[in-house]
């Protein structure tokens, strides 16, 4: 990390504050563009370490070269002779090189990681091949890069380093973090996160959260002005990233952070009271989670369940895909997490801001992938995953409550078909004398398109129980890319339209019978508690750190007039005097 301490102005700028709490630190910027090629400083210790890393990736190489060589050898004559020739020269550049041998001298010398050591050397040789101003030798650089490609990607095959060795308390400040890249973070390392891309809504936003990592998103002119070693703050609950502070500003941060330090303590004594309304109404206040390991923030919390356990980060930071005993072993973990309390766990959401990498090239890559083959739609195109997925939860089932809720459903047809799926794999499991839960578990259905809301009654007479995913049903409703953060002052869920529609749902499955919750983001907000109460909802699930906010929120509430409130809402016709409406209600009740 390169520090330079003549930079002294102090610069404030403004973003998204998508994610709350302050983080002071120094930061570290992830280059434009190469956000999995790290550059870092490693320990004089770790030399040895980082030069085998680097001549492993080498043979690797090597080795997948031949291999393609072998492969060549089956084109007609020519051109298996001219990719032999090509190979052969990236085979010469892997082998005592002028690259390997420069690589080996910048991780010795200079310290570097092997990552930041080829991209260095690399640089070095291909502007060397520029400057002889030869038209063979300017084509040979995009051959050098290939080479140095491969071996970055070779050395990516262990978890992105860049971020678990950083030192602790560094503030991630990027053009863009994605959500499988935000969960890689570790709140132990990372303070802060700051970024140019990326609205409220978005997952990335969703991982800072549930990681308690205070973010700012949406960032304008972060990048070129910062560099690495700067001293930032993240202001998260307002939305600033302040870089240089002055020593008054930072008196004041930390001032600040104390004060939320104490604020969290005492909510901590909420933990073990009862989710109750003033008026004696229960309420279920579930966790949303991202990774198995949030069970204990989760439990910890005193949450009355998993109301929405998103597999889909199971599949993120690999290139293969879990099997059935891997994601059979995860979610029995968190089953056996919540002991007698019910978890619901979602099938694949993969698609839109959500990529892996076993399936990205295949079918994730679209024109537009929130209107793609997203979730349910990715099931149907590959029925093997849900399979797997659908035998792993009823495994899992045995060791506790489980229920499985299906993301993105459009229409009964989608319902009815996995119903037929799991009904299938169950009998095969039974077959095979494998233990499953029994009777199998309840199957719910996620409502968070607007022609799902429009159609809950429909969809409540095939479900056992209906999750309003508000998020999404925002985000589709009013055209409003939940993750772009040039429409993020345009994304409303308190639009009369939303409102609507997670009414119409609400009543659709109170008289169906079947239990309904949020598990959209308002529902850890404490200033939509009133509202979805007065709607009628009793189950909100949310991210664990949340928990405790609400509960306060929902202690201190009258039920009868939250919904005479709910009532005067929803004869609204403007977002704007709902607003208003609702912070009112919500300052004169706390
Ligand atoms: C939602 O859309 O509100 C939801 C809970 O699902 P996700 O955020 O994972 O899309
Ligand atoms: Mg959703």
């Amino acid at each position: 990390m390169k520090t330079d301490s003549s930079a002294t102005t102090e610069i404030i700028l403004s973003g998204l504050g998508v994610s709350g709490g302050i983080a002071i630190g120094p930061a570290y910027v992830v280059e434009s563009g190469v956000s999995q090629v790290p550059e870092y400083v490693i320990a004089p210790e770790a030399i040895d370490a980082e030069r085998r890393r680097f001549t492993e990736a080498a043979a690797k190489a090597r080795r997948q070269i031949k291999m393609l060589k072998a492969k060549a050898l089956v084109l007609p004559d020519a051109a298996s002779e001219e990719i032999g020739f090509l190979l052969d020269a990236h085979l010469a550049m892997l082998t005592n090189s002028r690259l390997t041998r420069g690589v080996e001298r910048r991780i010795a010398g200079e310290r570097v990681n092997a990552e930041a050591a080829i991209q260095a050397e690399i640089a070095v040789i291909a502007h060397g091949f520029q400057e002889m101003d030869d038209a063979y030798l300017a084509a040979r650089i995009a051959d050098v890069r290939e080479v140095g490609a491969r071996l970055i990607r070779n050395l990516g095959d262990r978890d992105y380093p860049a971020y678990s060795l950083l030192p602790p308390g560094v503030v991630v400040i990027a053009e863009e973090l994605t959500p499988a890249e935000t969960a890689l973070l570790d709140p132990g390392i990372v303070a802060g996160i700051a970024a140019v891309a990326g609205g409220a809504e978005g997952h990335t936003a969703i991982m800072a959260r549930a990681l308690g990592i205070p973010a700012v998103l949406g960032v304008r002119g972060l990048i070129p002005g910062t560099r690495s070693g700067d001293p930032v703050i993240v202001d998260g609950r307002n939305g600033k990233l302040i870089i240089n502070p002055t020593p008054a500003t930072l008196a004041g941060y930390r001032a600040d952070q104390d004060l939320l330090w104490r604020e969290r303590e005492q909510l901590k004594c909420l933990r073990s009271l009862p989710a109750i309304t003033r008026d004696g109404t229960s309420v279920a206040l579930m966790a949303n989670l991202e990774l198995p390991r949030e069970i204990d923030a989760a439990r910890d919390a005193g949450a009355a369940g998993v109301g929405l356990f998103r597999t889909e980060f199971m599949f993120m930071n690999r290139e293969d895909l879990p099997g059935e005993d891997e994601q059979y072993a995860l979610l029995r973990t968190v089953v056996e997490g919540m002991p007698d309390r019910v978890v619901t766990a979602r099938t694949l959401d993969l698609g839109g801001d959500k990529l892996a990498g076993a399936l990205d090239q295949r079918f994730l890559e679209t024109a537009n992938p929130a209107l793609g083959l997203r979730a349910v739609r990715l099931s149907q195109r590959e029925p093997r995953l849900l399979e797997t997925q659908l035998a792993a939860m009823l495994r899992a089932g045995v060791h506790g409550p489980l229920r499985i809720l299906l993301p993105l459903i459009t229409t009964v047809a989608e319902v009815l078909w996995v119903r037929e799926v799991l009904a299938e794999v169950a009998a095969r499991l039974r077959r095979q004398g494998v233990a499953i839960a029994e009777p199998l578990p309840p199957l719910g259905v996620m409502i968070e398109v607007p022609g799902a809301a429009l159609t809950a009654d429909a969809l409540a007479g095939c479900s056992d129980f209906l999750a309003i995913g508000t998020n999404d049903l925002t985000q589709y409703t009013l055209a409003i890319d939940r993750s772009d953060e040039q429409v993020a002052h345009l994304y409303d869920p308190l639009h009369p339209a939303v409102l609507r529609l997670i009414q119409f749902t609400t009543e659709a499955a109170l008289r169906a019978r079947i239990p309904i919750s949020v598990c959209g983001e308002i529902a850890g907000d404490p200033r939509f508690t009133a509202l979805l109460l007065g709607l009628g909802v009793r189950e909100l699930s949310m991210t664990p750190n949340k928990l405790a906010v609400v509960k306060r929120r929902l202690r201190a509430l009258d039920l009868r007039s939250a919904t005479r409130r709910a009532q005067t809402i929803m004869d609204q016709s403007d977002g704007a005097r709902i607003a208003e409406l609702l912070d009112e209600f919500n300052a004169a009740e706390s």
